[in-house]
């Protein structure tokens, strides 16, 4: 399937990203787009109402959240086939990213209207260029679960990743999650990016135990966490592909995981593992 997003007088859904604290970070285009489109869907009709009065946009304003978006989505696509052009914003930053929007725009996509991105601050990404970590590959976590037992199978599932991890978490819930991924993930280098492109924006950046001292911190955060690091190697590779098996890999799997990331051969590995499995 192939779209063209600018087909004159046509429908489309743009997403629209607005500031994520400092209203200057508004663009050009956002604010064009904004004044043009027939109606915006917003997040939160009042936080987007403060910033559309500051930029002098008048377009009318609908809710569209967490709580409405299956009873809202077919409401928007009847309104985008009868041809109007239509924005969706959230409180901050990119809409769809750790905020609604994704099933309007799957479901824009599936009925090949046009779905068109207007680029602009997002937390998680502006947090990671100025963390100093290592930019690529990455891998943007969001939220973790909020309860402890299922934020730490998540975490187990993503403690190998040689990646850059980059987790949005509330000040109420840091210290817990800090201390789960310090039980997961072992002390590793983290940046806490604090309250970006507002005036008490900071960054502190040391390891998880390090960073633990400094709480309780308030305000809106990104976590940035160094990836899986071979050399850290705190678990015997045997043990590691026990871990992996537990985790749900089939033992072939794990063999061929733990080998790659150990650059061990793999047939000694698997004759290894047969022996330290047989002495159990
Ligand atoms: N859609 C947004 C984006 O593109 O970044 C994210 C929305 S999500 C509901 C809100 C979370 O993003 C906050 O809890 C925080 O983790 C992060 N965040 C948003 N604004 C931030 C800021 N100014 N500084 C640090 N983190 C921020």
């Amino acid at each position: 399937m192939r779209i063209r997003s600018f087909d004159a007088d046509k429908a489309i859904l743009y997403l629209v990203a607005t500031p994520i604290g400092n209203l200057k970070d508004m663009t050009f285009r956002a604010i064009d787009v904004l004044r043009e489109v027939d109606k915006i869907y917003a997040e939160d009709t009042r936080t987007s109402g403060v910033l559309l009065s500051h930029y002098d946009i008048h377009t009318k304003l609908e809710s569209y959240h967490e709580y409405n978006q299956d009873l809202k989505s077919d409401q928007i696509l009847n309104e985008l086939k009868s041809g109007m052009k239509l924005a969706l914003i959230s409180d901050a930053g990119l809409p769809v990213i750790s905020d609604p929007g994704y099933k309007i725009a799957s479901l824009a996509i599936q009925n090949e209207i046009p779905v068109s991105t207007i680029p602009g601050a997002s937390a998680g990404i502006s947090a990671l260029i100025a963390s100093g970590l290592v930019p690529m590959p990455y891998t943007f976590y969001g939220f973790l679960d909020s309860k402890h037992t299922k934020r730490i199978k998540e975490l187990e599932e993503i403690k190998y990743l040689p990646y850059t991890l980059i987790f949005y978490e509330a000040p109420h819930r840091i210290e817990d999650t800090l201390k789960d991924m310090l039980e997961v993930l072992g002390n590793r280098k983290i940046v806490l990016a604090r309250e970006l492109t507002k005036t008490y924006e900071e960054y502190l950046r040391g390891t998880i135990e390090e960073i633990l001292l400094s709480l309780p911190l308030k305000g809106e955060m990104v976590l940035l966490v160094e990836g899986y690091k071979e050399e850290s190697k705190e678990v015997h590779p045997l043990e590691k592909i026990d871990e992996l098996i537990a985790l749900g890999y089939k033992p072939n799997e794990a063999i061929k995981e733990v080998a790659r990331l150990t650059q061990a051969n793999r047939s000694d590995l698997y004759k290894e593992y047969l022996e330290y499995k047989n002495k159990k």
